[in-house]
């Protein structure tokens, strides 16, 4: 597909359609919009588009389709695949300035919002309604609400309270041909059609652009306990988890952490973290209001009993709120940690089978020995769901691409797949088609065609 490019003639239009403001064109203006979080990537927009509603993406959509030219719909630029930089170069469009929440509705304990709304800020949205909306990918004070649909990110809470998906309702959205749909509503359960929510949340910007989006809310816990076990080997950390899983005590975290991960975020944050030379498993466990407080105890007991039977040093019980935010504080720094400490050549969230992790572990580390790159392993250990860090300043592309291929491949013999939470991008786009079934991928173009025809929405990325 050939694309047009970007004129004067057109950057006129554009700002005749979206107002002078919401245009951006000057080279220092754009930089930001030119990079995600992903390692070493660099694309400059054309133009940088800010529209204010709907109405505006609207116009805009339908003109890039009338006069070819790539738009690459951006969120918080969180992303950790090149999601949002526009690789074949036309428009960034991004939400920045569609961040209202329109309601938040307590009857119905639904949540009617704009895209670009800062995914931390639903929940204190949520919260001064005593409702909860409990999605918490570590990067919620920057990413938005668009751009996780978009991703179908998860968190750490993913193991109590699902992913994105399972509190996306219903949206208004535009396809790359101009026109605009919608779909689901305040509603929890729905029959009625085929549900092309689901399947466009997770489509990465290549399917629609969202311009309103409703999620459900659900109610909030009261109490909650953080634990921390030390382990020497971290092998025995999955046998832990499987046994804490057998208990029935509905974790709402269940985290792993390597010790050089660990290491980082010490150096990082200038933390002390007992046990340091040990790698760590974090369990939460959160309570509603009629629990009653020895049931809670008597599952904070248990779970410190199944650490200790796997090799747990110890266990470590964190009941006060500042205690707490210190934990998550070390936890949410996990990515910039490593990123300034030791470097970060790339990092994949591999998802296996949660019977696996033990096997991936393993993988990786032989991985590791055998190339003689380390690594800083951590993530949601309950979901099956490992980011592998390959840490470092610098290393030869060809390296880089034998490790992708070599971690991916351990993944996907495992019974995994690429990516639990990240997606695709730019930065997996090699290795989606070698992976994944080549029927399956025929039907994805096929869908993929339907919604964007002229392929203006997001090209180059996925496949
Ligand atoms: C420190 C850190 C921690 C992270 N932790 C997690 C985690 O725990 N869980 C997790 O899942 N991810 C995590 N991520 C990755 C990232 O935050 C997520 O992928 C997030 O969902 C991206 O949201 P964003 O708003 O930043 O979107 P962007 O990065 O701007 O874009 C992501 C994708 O969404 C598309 N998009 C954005 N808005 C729209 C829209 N309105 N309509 C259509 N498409 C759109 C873009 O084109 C792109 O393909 C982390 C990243 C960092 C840097």
């Amino acid at each position: 597909m050939m694309y047009r490019k970007m004129t004067e003639k057109r950057i006129k239009s554009l700002k005749s359609i979206a107002s002078e403001n919401n245009v951006i064109t000057n080279v220092s203006d754009m930089e930001k919009y030119a990079t995600d979080e992903s390692p070493s990537l660099n694309y400059m927009p054309d133009a940088v588009i800010t529209p204010e509603n709907q109405q505006q993406v609207l116009e805009i959509v339908k003109y890039a389709v009338s006069e070819k030219f790539p738009l690459t719909p951006r969120g918080g630029g969180t992303s950790l695949t090149g999601g949002p930089l526009p690789v074949l170069g036309g428009a960034v469009l991004s939400f920045e300035k569609m961040n209202k929440i329109i309601d938040i509705d307590t009857s119905s304990r639904m949540a009617v919002l704009q895209p670009g709304v800062i995914t931390g800020d639903l929940d204190r949205e949520a919260l001064k309604h005593g409702l909860f909306y409990p999605v918490n990918p570590a990067s919620l004070d920057s990413c938005t609400i668009g751009g996780n649909t978009a991703t179908a990110a998860g968190g750490a809470n993913t193991v109590r309270y699902g992913t994105t998906r399972n509190y996306l309702a219903g949206m208004r959205a535009v396809d790359g041909s101009g026109r605009q749909w919608e779909a689901g509503g305040k509603i929890v359960k729905n029959s009625t059609d085929q549900q092309l929510l689901q399947l466009v949340a997770g489509s990465e910007g290549t399917l629609s652009l969202f311009t309103s989006l409703i999620f459900r809310l659900t109610e909030r816990p009261v109490k909650s306990a953080w634990i921390i076990a030390p382990f020497k080997d971290i092998n025995n950390i999955p046998d832990a988890a499987a046994k804490i899983f057998s208990l029935s005590v509905n974790p709402t975290m269940v985290e792993l952490m390597d010790r050089r991960t660990l290491d980082c975020c010490r150096r990082y944050t200038g933390e002390t973290i007992e046990f340091e030379n040990c790698s760590h498993l974090l369990i939460r466990l959160d309570s509603e209001k009629y629990f009653s407080s020895s049931g809670f105890q008597d599952m904070i007991f248990a779970i410190g009993q199944a650490c200790l039977a796997t090799g747990a040093e110890d266990v470590l019980i964190a009941d006060t709120a500042a205690q707490q935010e210190k934990i998550w504080k070390l936890r949410s720094s996990i990515h910039d940690a490593i990123k300034e400490t030791c470097g970060s050549i790339f990092e994949e969230d591999v998802a296996v089978p949660t019977g696996q992790v033990r096997q991936l572990l393993l993988e990786a580390q032989e991985l590791s020995a055998s190339t003689g790159f380390k690594t800083a392993v951590y993530g949601h250990l309950g979901d099956g769901n490992i980011h592998i860090n390959f840490t470092g300043r610098d290393a030869p592309p060809q390296k880089v691409r034998e490790l992708k291929r070599r971690l991916f491949e351990s993944a996907v013999k495992l019974g995994g797949k690429l990516s639990g939470e990240h997606g695709i991008g730019l930065t997996k786009k090699d290795y989606f088609s070698r992976y994944i079934d080549s029927a399956y991928i025929r039907l994805l173009k096929k869908v993929k065609k339907q919604f964007d025809p002229g392929n203006i929405l997001n090209p180059g990325k996925i496949f």
